[in-house]
């Protein structure tokens, strides 16, 4: 992968419930708006089935602004049973997720996108760093 399309974000141990700072998630959401504002999509539970409440699971974590903006720029996503349904495995993207099923897995790998993947800890403080770090070196011109 040498370049983003688009990105896809989970919520729940990644954009809350997870051990990095607040202010560090804020930074990643920041720079994807900055870089990626038109390339942003849900991929939670807080989103499926056409509906979004993803907005609302935000609401009272991160600030107020931020969360409106989010609720007009972040696009959603339609999926029923693996997240994978709701991602373009023709673009160049980054999923940022806690948790990938086997059979999310499989998907990525059939598709040779696996690499699309990446993976959040929420149990490391340094999480939100890492992956903002991840996404500024495809950025680097
Ligand atoms: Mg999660």
């Amino acid at each position: 992968m040498q370049k983003v399309d688009k990105i896809y974000f989970d919520i729940d141990g990644v954009l809350r419930g997870t051990m990095s700072p607040k202010e560090d998630v804020v930074a990643l959401l920041r720079y994807c708006l900055d870089n990626y504002g038109d390339s942003l999509y849900w991929l939670t539970t807080h989103c499926k089935h056409g509906i979004n409440h993803a907005p609302e699971a935000l609401r009272g974590e991160l600030p107020d602004e931020l969360v409106d903006e989010l609720k007009v720029r972040v696009h959603p996503t339609d999926w029923e049973n693996l997240k994978t349904e709701g991602i373009d495995l023709d673009s160049d993207f980054v999923w940022f997720d806690d948790t990938m099923f086997e059979s999310e897995k499989q998907v990525l790998s059939a598709n040779y996108v696996l690499d699309g993947f990446f993976q959040m800890n929420p149990r490391d403080p340094e999480m939100a760093k890492k992956a903002l770090l991840f996404l500024k070196q495809f950025n680097q011109d």
